[in-house]
């Protein structure tokens, strides 16, 4: 269940949305609540959104989903109030690269994987979960289907021992970077997986905000930004510039979110060398249009704003 959120100034109304995760301790009641105290922070004119983003951190600690859907809406204000798009208000040309948008296999048994593979057949990128008991029949089943190229996750589901024997194994699979081999806390286990593997190493469940990720600069070599656990895109824009900074891949990443919330997103994917923003493609009901992915290829809308528009239904 995802929250909506809607500010209006002089006329104008802002969207937002929030995600909340039970991983990242939010739901559908702390949401709400955060947001009561994060309100009086609007007395002020959204424009300084940076301003409001700072006093945000010290208003309210944690629950960066409720502070994405906040700074979705101001952003989103700003642009309509200027008549421009937040790409464009960020100085960024999407144009000037193809977006390919990776698309999820969900962890369903053997047997059904591949319908889920033709159900994907628009997608040039797959993203596999892996950190089950079945990985190597998984990884084996997939390539006898298709050839396409694989971002792997293993959402910290595997054991030190077990991480450097299936990088090594998945070496010659067509892999394009693995994700999070190992529980958040293993630095030192996670650089020596990182020896080992041919591919980028990217954090996820290591890195929430911009805090986390000097000190990992040794131990990935990427990190997987997503607005629900930073905070939005004034925070998600100062994270790529410390990782580029720091000489790290840039990962962008997402929650299950309607359009909304994924063409927020969309608005920086032009800034990353890796893009998961299939959020919106596994929502049955969106309840907004904005960024479409034509046989995964991300088209921003040139609309105001986010440039999202309320489905009627
Ligand atoms: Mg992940």
């Amino acid at each position: 269940e995802n929250i909506f959120v809607e500010i209006e100034q002089e006329g104008i109304v802002g969207w937002g949305e929030a995600a909340p995760s039970k991983f990242y301790h939010e739901d559908t009641k702390t949401v709400p609540a955060a947001l009561q105290k994060l309100m009086p922070l609007l007395k002020t004119t959204p424009f300084f959104y940076e301003e409001i983003q700072a006093a945000a951190a010290e208003t309210v600690t944690g629950n960066f989903a409720a502070k994405a859907a906040l700074d979705m809406a101001i952003l989103d204000w700003v642009g309509k109030k200027l008549n421009i798009p937040v790409w464009k208000l960020f100085g960024l040309n999407p144009q000037k690269k193809q977006t390919i948008t990776s698309f999820t296999i969900g962890l369903d048994s053997l047997d059904i994987l591949p319908q889920k593979i033709t159900e994907a057949d628009e997608y040039p990128i797959l993203k596999v979960k892996l950190g089950t008991s079945e990985d190597y029949e998984i990884i084996s089943k997939i390539r006898e289907l298709t050839p396409k190229p694989l971002y792997i996750d293993a959402n910290e589901g595997w054991k030190f021992d077990e991480a450097l024997e299936k990088v090594e194994w998945l070496a010659d699979k067509n892999v394009i970077l693995i994700e999070q081999p190992l529980l958040a806390g293993q630095h030192k286990e996670t650089l020596r997986v990182r020896e080992k593997a041919r591919v980028p190493i990217i954090a996820d469940e290591s890195v929430k905000t911009w805090q986390d990720i000097l000190p990992l600069t040794n131990t990935f070599d990427g990190i997987n930004i997503k607005l629900m656990k930073c905070g939005g895109l004034v925070n998600a824009l100062k994270m790529v510039h410390i990782a580029r900074a720091a000489g790290l891949k840039v990962m962008l990443g997402c929650f299950i979110e309607s359009s909304l919330g994924i063409t927020a997103a969309a608005q920086i994917a032009s800034l990353c060398d890796y893009v998961d923003l299939d959020g919106s493609l596994l929502v049955a009901k969106d309840p907004f249009q904005g960024a479409v992915f034509e046989n995964g290829v991300l088209s921003l809308p040139d609309r105001p704003g986010l440039g999202v528009l309320k489905n009627k239904n």
